[in-house]
């Protein structure tokens, strides 16, 4: 296993500032979310795939699920859109491991391998799939639970609710 040959890393330094960048503007971006509901505020960009067909595209429910995420509401984040919460938590794995090696000062490679982006683009598109049929209708976003102002679960909601027709991204 000592016969590849030596690779050109990026310094540690380069990686460091990448991450403190990326988690800064998470974070501002979390904050945001956080204070400002996506079902009440109308600032969001509007999904156009949506609005054009009426379908969900794999990033809708993004903001609900990220609104539900920071207050701590894992179902309903899972539900407005699995495949967002899914790819967080692969990132902070991902983020975890690559910080490790970093730290350690040990070779980790590209953060994101070309590799990665067919299985991933294969995954979002049999989640978009999905989602649209009515087997999948419980990955689409608002269609069981939502989480009111104040981040509490109502079930089984059948009721016109006029926060549901605003589909943020
Ligand atoms: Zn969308």
């Amino acid at each position: 296993m000592k016969t590849a040959p030596p690779r050109i890393q990026p310094s540690p330094a380069t990686g460091w500032f990448a991450g403190i960048l990326l988690g800064a503007v998470a974070a501002g971006v979390a904050a945001v979310v956080y204070f400002f509901n996506p079902a009440t505020h109308r600032f969001y960009p509007v999904c156009q795939f949506h609005q054009l067909t009426g379908l969900n595209c794999p990033g809708c429910g993004m903001t609900r699920a990220l609104y539900a995420l920071v207050h701590g509401n894992f179902a309903v984040a899972i539900r407005d859109n699995a495949l967002f919460v899914a790819l967080l938590a692969a990132l902070a794995v991902r983020g975890a491991w690559f910080g490790a090696r970093l730290y350690r000062r040990q070779p980790a490679g590209e953060f994101f391998p070309v590799k990665f982006l067919w299985p991933l683009l294969a995954v979002a598109l049999g989640f978009t799939v999905l989602r649209n049929l009515p087997a999948g209708a419980f990955l689409s976003p608002g269609e069981f639970a939502f989480a009111d102002p104040r981040g509490r679960v109502q079930s089984g909601f059948h009721e016109h609710d006029a926060s549901f027709d605003n589909h943020d991204v």
